[in-house]
């Protein structure tokens, strides 16, 4: 039997559980999904919301009677996003945080490294990020195109450990259990392969957009980075419950390592470098002793020519102890190199964060 464990996941819920009815939200499926949020962050978790709806939730206040245009769909996710935040806020004590994101925003370097600052900062302050796709300015070429790939790239972005897609349906089946009575629930995958995504079949509600394939899409990015990924069944409290109690109530996607090691092995063998970082002494026992961030006063010299976000090789005396992401460009760096991180703002004019590589972008070598 496996047990649940984890510290920082992101959950998706899919317009059906939001907006039932398909066209405003509904508290109906949400308490029990609020209540386990509320005590899982009580007890030290991290939770990143990734919310659909908005175009669900905004249909009933924009009139037409033929079928959407991409443009009054738009209109429709303006109107329908802030309801679903208010829709979620009326759960909370806690501040809900908006953020919108499109498939360009993760795949721009410089924002992809702002998304991750800002979910971090998010959860050190105790609010819960609630991500969905920015649909009104996205058209279908720029879109993630569906919420569990953006939940799987919300958790790969966050770090998180774990990925939980409550969906309308208990887990993955043999076959679709709404045609054939003997289909039976899959309680644990190990290894995505082509045999699962043929049981993953079509679409499923009309009310969202994804079905069964797009939750196998999803898992299959996180369980290979090291996220474990749970469907569950988002419409029955007992399944919050039964995950309160560290019981897996639907189909557990088991990762493949764990997400420290994928990660290390991410940054180590895939992630190019660009440049060097040259440290002092200092920084070096930082790093290697203390498992430190590495900060801009410890730096010496800069080589290469990288923009913020790109992998960069840190050396000390003309050995590459680490590598990592660097937070700043090189050209800033040669202005913030040796100096304490109070005065990155005074001589840049920004300040991103005051550590130049943190430490769970690094690795040693
Ligand atoms: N972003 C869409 C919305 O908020 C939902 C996409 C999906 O459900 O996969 O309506």
């Amino acid at each position: 039997m496996n047990r649940l464990n984890w510290q920082r996941a992101v959950i998706k819920v899919g317009s059906a559980l939001i907006a039932p009815n398909g066209d405003e939200c509904s508290a109906r499926f949400l308490l029990a999904l609020a209540r386990f949020i509320t005590i899982s962050r009580e007890s030290g978790k991290e939770i990143i919301l990734v919310s659909s709806g908005s175009v669900a939730a905004g249909r009933s206040k924009v009139k037409i009677r033929h079928n959407a245009s991409i443009a009054e769909k738009q209109a429709m996710a303006a109107i329908g996003q802030t309801q679903m935040m208010a829709n979620w806020q009326r759960f909370f004590d806690f501040p809900c945080a908006q953020v919108l994101l499109t498939a360009d925003d993760l795949r721009d370097r410089t924002r992809y490294v702002n998304i991750k600052n800002t979910l971090r900062e998010l959860l050190n302050h105790n609010a819960l990020p609630i991500v969905n796709e920015n649909d009104t300015v996205a058209v279908n070429e720029l879109k993630v195109g569906d919420n569990d790939n953006l939940g799987a790239y919300t958790a790969l972005v966050a770090q998180a450990d774990t990925l939980i897609i409550c969906s309308d349906i208990d887990g993955l089946y043999t076959a679709d259990p709404r045609k054939d009575p003997d289909a039976t629930l899959i309680s644990e995958v190990h290894n995505i392969d082509e045999s699962i995504y043929k049981l993953a079949g079509g679409a499923g509600t009309s009310v969202g957009t994804g079905g069964m394939r797009t939750k196998i899409e999803a898992a299959d990015k996180c369980t290979s980075s090291g996220i474990q990924t749970i469907i569950v069944n988002g419409r029955k409290g007992a399944s919050f419950d039964a995950m309160l109690n560290g019981s897996i109530p639907g189909t557990l996607f088991h990762a493949s390592n764990s997400p420290k090691k994928a990660r290390r092995l991410w940054l180590t063998h895939t992630l190019k470098t660009c440049g060097r970082i040259h440290v002092d002494e200092g920084a070096k026992a930082a790093l290697v002793d203390r498992g430190a961030s590495l900060l801009p006063s410890g730096i010496t010299s800069i080589e290469g020519n990288f923009n913020q976000g790109e992998a960069v090789e840190i050396c000390f005396e003309k050995q590459v102890i680490a590598k990592g992401l660097a937070l700043y460009n090189a050209r800033d760096l040669m202005l913030i190199k040796g100096k304490n991180s109070q005065h990155i703002a005074d001589v840049l004019g920004y300040e991103t964060t005051d550590v130049v590589v943190h430490r769970d972008d690094l690795v040693l070598l």
